[in-house]
This record gives C-alpha cells, sequence and structure tokens, in this order.
C-alpha cells in the first residue's frame, strides 16, 4: 500500500529503530512508547484492521504472536508483559495497517482506558 505508514517503515521509506525482521513480519520500538518497553509488530502484508483478517492469516498472526513472546523475553520482560491490539476508531487504532503492542518493564494496570 503506497499511502500506508507501515509499509512504508517496512521499505524503509520513514526511520524507525527496527528490533527484528523476517520474511513474515517486521517488529520496531514504538515512536511515542506508553512503557519503558514498547514495540510493535506488524506483518509485512498490508491488512488495515483486525476485522479484514482472513482465515488464511492465522499461521501470521500466529507467528506475530511467538515473534512478540521471543522479543519481549529477549529485552527483559520475562516477568510479564503485555499485548495489544486496537481495532477500529473505537478500539483506539490510528494506524490502518494491524499491530501488536508489545509493553513491559513496569506494572501494568486493568483494565486500559
Ligand atoms: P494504534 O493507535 O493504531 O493502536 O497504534 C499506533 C502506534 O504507532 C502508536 O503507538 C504510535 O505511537 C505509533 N506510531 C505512529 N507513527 C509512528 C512512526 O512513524 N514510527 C513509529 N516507530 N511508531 C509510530
Amino acid at each position: 500500500m503506497d499511502d500506508c505508514l507501515f509499509c512504508k517503515i517496512i521499505r524503509g521509506d520513514i526511520p524507525s529503530k527496527r528490533i527484528y525482521e523476517d520474511d513474515r513480519v517486521y517488529a520496531f520500538y514504538d515512536i511515542d512508547p506508553k512503557a519503558p518497553v514498547h514495540f510493535l509488530v506488524i506483518p509485512k502484508k498490508h491488512i488495515a484492521t483486525l476485522n479484514d483478517l482472513a482465515e488464511s492469516d492465522e499461521a501470521l498472526t500466529g507467528h506475530m504472536l511467538f515473534t512478540a513472546q521471543r522479543i519481549a523475553n529477549s529485552l527483559g520482560c520475562e516477568q510479564g508483559f503485555r499485548v495489544v491490539m486496537n481495532c477500529n476508531d473505537m478500539g483506539g487504532q490510528t494506524v490502518y495497517h494491524i499491530h501488536m503492542h508489545v509493553l513491559g518493564q513496569r506494572q501494568l494496570d486493568w483494565p486500559p482506558g
């Protein structure tokens, strides 16, 4: 997608602090962190929202979650972390390319705002 912010980050058109990348996913630090550790895991395939997921994306989303777990632990979040996916405006989504927020290294409250 030409005009998608996260597609531009994947292509390197917009700089990012990359943590990990393979043929299916890209992980990088959030520009406006809400915790001492806050990174995003995104698929290289453009999917706008969770509502646009197809059954054929099951393995991809599982790979995103496993990537989140591995990176979180490698960044010292073994004691706990949170994975969040916002869907659409009502769910707090601002960038329309699905992403997992991974937050850690502080005590997290529940429920979120
Ligand atoms: P959402 O609100 O859609 O769930 O999350 C979008 C996230 O993307 C926000 O946490 C925001 O800080 C982050 N973000 C927006 N623009 C950029 C950017 O240009 N670079 C990086 N690294 N993160 C961004």
